[in-house]
C-alpha cells in the first residue's frame, strides 16, 4: 500500500469512527444475529490475488458493524465496561501506526519511560505509598498469574522454576469465595491446583468481605497438616456483586503468617482515584504486596490496559526474568519491563494513559465515576419502588435484583431485556439464586441513558407477567 492511499483510508477510518459513535444510541446494544451468520459472509478460502481497498472497505461496512455487541454503547449495563474514551482511541491509532514492540528499554525507550511515569501518576492518584512501582500488563488475569507465580517461588525458596514442584508439599493459596475465576485459573496454570486454592466464606452484607477468622483458622489447619501456605488473594470489587475484603485485617493475617498478599481490584480499582471511596474500601491497602486494576474497565483507557502495582518488584523479576544472550542490553542500567511479565513482546500501552489522564484530568474522571455510582443508586431505588426485590444493594455502581417468579423467570427476563436491545444486562448467581446483575460504567453515558433502564426493565417485566 502506498502512503497516499494509507492517508486517504486513514481519514475514512476516523470519519467512520465518529459516525459510528454518534449513531450508537440508534442501534440495539446486542445485535440480533445467529451463530454462523458472520462466518457465512466471509470467503471460505483466502484470495490468491490481492484486492483493492474499495472492496475490502465495502465488505467491512456490510459484515462488521451490524454484527457486533456494542461495548461502547451508552446503555451497556452488562459484565463490566471495557471503556475506550475517544482520546484513548486516538492514542491507540498512533500506537498502531508506529507499531513498536516494547519488550526492552532499548527496543522503545520512550514507551518504557512513559510506562514508569504513568504507573507512578496512577500510584499517586490512588493514594498508594511512595516507593511502589509497577508495570502495565494486558489483563488482570496475567497480573494475577504473575503474582501467584511469585507466591509459588517465594514459598519454595525460589526453587520452583528450576526444580519443578515435585516433593515440595501442597502449596496453598487463600481467597474469598467471591473471588474471580482468573484466580482459579492462575492456580491451575502455576501448578498449585484447584484443590489447593482455599476459598473462604464471606461475612455477608454490606461488603461481603472474606471471613478473616476463617482465613486464620484455615492457614493454621494447613500448617498443622504439613501443607505450605504461599499467599493470599484479596478482592476489592468482586465480579458477582462487588464484594470487597477488609485489607487492613487480611493484611494483618498476611503479615503475621509471612504470606504474599495480592489484591484483585480489576474493576473497582479505578474508583480508588476518589479519596472518599478509597478511604472506605482501601483501608490497609499499603499492606498488599501486589495490586491489579484495569484502567480499560472503568477508567476509560482503551482495552487492553491492566496496571499491576508492586511494593517490591524484585520478587516478581526474580520469578519471571530470563535473559538469553539476544535479550541482553549493554550499557547503563535500565528497566526492561518484559522481565516483570510472562509475555516477552509488549504493546505500547502507556500512551493511551498519558492522553487520557491529561485530557480529562483526575477531576474529570472522578466526576464520571461518581455520577455512575449515583445513577446506579437511582436505578436501584427506581426498581425497588416498582416492586423488584433488590438482592444485593449497590456496591459502587453494581447491584443485583429479581423480578417476579422463580430462577427460570429471572433468566427469561434477562433474555427478554437483551432481545429488546435498548439496554444490555447479564445474569448472576447469588447464594444459589439467579439474579439480574446491573452495573453502570460506560464512559460517556448520560443520566438519561441510565434511567431509561428502569422503564425498560419495568415494561418488559410487566409484559411477561401479562403472558
Ligand atoms: C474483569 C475482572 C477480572 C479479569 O480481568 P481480565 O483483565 O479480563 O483478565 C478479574 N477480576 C475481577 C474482579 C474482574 O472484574
Amino acid at each position: 500500500m502506498e502512503w497516499d492511499e494509507f492517508e486517504r483510508w486513514g481519514a475514512k477510518a476516523a470519519e467512520f469512527g465518529a459516525n459510528y459513535h454518534r449513531g450508537l444510541r440508534d442501534r440495539p446494544v446486542r445485535p440480533d444475529v445467529q451463530p454462523g451468520e458472520a462466518a457465512a459472509l466471509l470467503a471460505a478460502a483466502p484470495p490468491e490475488a490481492g484486492e483493492g481497498m474499495e472492496a475490502i472497505w465495502a465488505d467491512f461496512l456490510h459484515v462488521v458493524p451490524d454484527r457486533l455487541t456494542h461495548w461502547q454503547h451508552p446503555r451497556f449495563f452488562a459484565y463490566f465496561p471495557a471503556n475506550a474514551a475517544p482520546v484513548s482511541m486516538l492514542a491507540e491509532m498512533l500506537v498502531s501506526v508506529m507499531a513498536p514492540q516494547c519488550m526492552l528499554w532499548q527496543t522503545s525507550p520512550v514507551a518504557t519511560e512513559m510506562e514508569g511515569v504513568m504507573v507512578d501518576w496512577l500510584r499517586q492518584a490512588m493514594g498508594l505509598p511512595e516507593g511502589w512501582s509497577g508495570v502495565v500488563q494486558d489483563s488482570a488475569s496475567s497480573a494475577t498469574l504473575s503474582a501467584v507465580l511469585t507466591m509459588r517461588e517465594r514459598a519454595t525458596g525460589w526453587t520452583g522454576n528450576r526444580e519443578g514442584l515435585s516433593g515440595k508439599g501442597a502449596l496453598r493459596v487463600y481467597c474469598s469465595a467471591q473471588a474471580h475465576s482468573s484466580i482459579d485459573r492462575a492456580c491451575w496454570v502455576a501448578g498449585i491446583g484447584q484443590e489447593n486454592l482455599v476459598k473462604l466464606p464471606d461475612t455477608g452484607a454490606p461488603a461481603y468481605g472474606v471471613d478473616v477468622a476463617a482465613l486464620r483458622a484455615a492457614i493454621a489447619a494447613d500448617r498443622a497438616a504439613g501443607h505450605v501456605p504461599a499467599g493470599i488473594i484479596a478482592v476489592t470489587g468482586g465480579t458477582g456483586i462487588g464484594a470487597w475484603d477488609d485489607l487492613a485485617a487480611v493484611g494483618q493475617v498476611a503479615a503475621d503468617e509471612g504470606l504474599y498478599l495480592h489484591c484483585d481490584a480489576a474493576w473497582a480499582g479505578s474508583a480508588m482515584i476518589c479519596p472518599e471511596i478509597r478511604a472506605e474500601m482501601w483501608r490497609g491497602v499499603e499492606m498488599c504486596d501486589s495490586i491489579v486494576f484495569n484502567p480499560h474497565k472503568w477508567l476509560g483507557a482503551q482495552f487492553d490496559c491492566s496496571v499491576q502495582f508492586l511494593k517490591d518488584p524484585q520478587q516478581q523479576v526474580d520469578t519471571l526474568k530470563i535473559e538469553p544472550e539476544y535479550l541482553k542490553t549493554s550499557g547503563a542500567a535500565v528497566v526492561n519491563y518484559s522481565e516483570w511479565t510472562i509475555p516477552l513482546g509488549r504493546r505500547f500501552r502507556a500512551l493511551k494513559l498519558w492522553f487520557l489522564l491529561r485530557y480529562y484530568g483526575l477531576e474529570g474522571l472522578r466526576g464520571r465515576l461518581r455520577n455512575h455510582v449515583a445513577w446506579a443508586g437511582e436505578v436501584c431505588e427506581g426498581l425497588r419502588a416498582r416492586g423488584f426485590e433488590i438482592v444485593t444493594e449497590p456496591i459502587l455502581s453494581l447491584f443485583t435484583f429479581r423480578g417476579p417468579g422463580d430462577d427460570a423467570a429471572q433468566q427469561a427476563l434477562v433474555d427478554a431485556i437483551n432481545a429488546d436491545g435498548r439496554i444490555y444486562v447479564t445474569q448472576g448467581l447469588h447464594r444459589g439464586r439467579k439474579v439480574v446483575r446491573f452495573t453502570v460504567g460506560q464512559f460517556d453515558c448520560t443520566r438519561e441513558d441510565v434511567m431509561m433502564a428502569v422503564e425498560v426493565i419495568a415494561e418488559l417485566s410487566a409484559r411477561r407477567a401479562e403472558g
